[in-house]
This record gives C-alpha cells, structure tokens and sequence, in this order.
C-alpha cells in the first residue's frame, strides 16, 4: 500500500472538484471514482470528464499525480430508490423531514465500493466531499456515520485505509475560499465552468459561480456562497 496515495469521490460537483484539488496538493498519486446510478441529469458525468481532462492545464499540482479514473455503473441503485435525484419528482420535504433527493443509504454504498476499489489498487486514503454544515438533513454524510464506516470497513477487509472528509466542518463560501487558496483563479474559474450543481440539469445561463437555475435548492446554496465568499 502507498501512504501517499488517495482515491477521490468525484461526481463532478463543486465539492468533489475541491476535494480533488485538495487531495492532489498532499499525495503523489490521486485516482478518481465516479458512479453512474441513473442520475436524471447525465452532465454531472459528461463534466466530470471535462474537469479531469482541463485540471492539469490550471492546477500544475495535477500533472504527473492525476491518475485513472473507475467508472461505476450502480443503476441498480435506480431500482431500489424512488426519489427527486433519479425520478422526474418535485424537490420536496418528505414525512421523516429528509429531503426526497435522498438516496437511502448512497454515501454508504458509495464509500464501499470506493474502499473495496481502493483495497484492490492499494490507495490509502478516500476522499469524499461530504459536509454536515449545509447537508444536515443528509444523516448518511454526518461526521460520525463516516466515521463508523471507517472502523466497518477495516475490520471487514483487515486494513487500515482512512476515509477523508476535508469539507466536513465549512460551508459553501469557505468551500470556494478553499478552491481558491488551492489554486487561485484559474482553478475557480474551471471549477465554476466544469462542474455541475444543478437538481434540474439546466446549463443554459452561465451565472459568476457557474451553470444552473439559480431557484433549486443546490444552485440556491452554490450561488450564496460564492457570493458571502466574493464579499468577503
Ligand atoms: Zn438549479
């Protein structure tokens, strides 16, 4: 196993792109994983190909370090979920107070199959972009369901793999100021370009901090913290 070594969650969102960027600053060798789980809106996969590909024209941290990238196919996930994120369903509040874009258990079947890929390529580190500070309705990102899947995950393989979660604790605006620290203009400008926040998919008006409707409620918090980050 290489220490210096990291496996990204890389849906080609903003905070998966930091945390790309992020893990690509502190180890030699960072690969990426996707998964196609029947998302309603395929650019989340078509721009994560375009971020990795542009990535090490602005972010000279990712040449020679950005390795391959593991496409999942997880549709599977389609069949056992019904919600706003894989159906044609408003975004709304379901009984339990969780919002029904809520996959039932994804970040959990997420994090195995990367650690379960990370095992095989022996990488050390997983990155993921999950947060509790404007996610909190989402009880499978919170800091300890991470961490009890770390200790499940290296009793059931008998390893010592660490499960990353550098946006953890900040919000969307300190999530940009990260972007930029990281790599300055240029990677906030492909950030804002290449990846893809949207719940409804739209692309066709390009806003300061990216594509999207401006009303969802993803574009909705992408939008004010880059705002509260630009104002500093
Ligand atoms: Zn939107």
């Amino acid at each position: 196993m290489t220490s210096s070594s990291a496996l990204v969650l890389f849906s080609g969102g903003q905070d998966s792109a930091v945390c790309l960027a992020w893990a690509l600053q502190r180890y030699d060798r960072v690969e990426t994983i996707g998964f196609d789980y029947g998302q309603r809106h395929r650019v989340e996969l078509e721009v994560r190909q375009a971020f990795r590909q542009r990535l090490p024209e602005v972010y000279p941290r990712a040449v020679g370090r950005l390795g391959e990238d593991h496409l999942l196919d997880l549709t599977v996930l389609g069949a056992i979920s019904d919600t706003a994120l894989t159906a044609e369903a408003e975004i709304a509040m379901n009984a339990g107070g969780l919002p029904n874009t809520f996959v039932p258990g994804r970040n959990l079947l997420f994090l195995t199959f990367a650690a379960a890929i990370a095992y095989r390529r022996g990488i050390k580190h997983i990155v993921t972009g999950v947060c509790e500070t404007d996610y909190s309705g989402y009880p499978d990102c919170r800091d300890d369901t991470i961490k009890a899947l770390q200790v499940a995950i290296n009793l059931g393989m008998e390893s010592r793999l660490v499960l990353e979660t550098p946006l953890m604790w900040i919000d969307k605006a300190a999530t940009w100021e990260m972007a930029g620290h990281l790599g300055g203009a240029p990677l906030v400008d492909l950030i804002a370009e290449d990846t893809h926040t949207c719940y409804l998919g739209d692309r066709s008006e390009r806003h300061a901090w990216g594509y999207g409707c401006g009303t969802c409620p993803a574009c909705e918090l992408r939008a004010a913290g880059y705002r509260r980050w630009i104002e500093g």
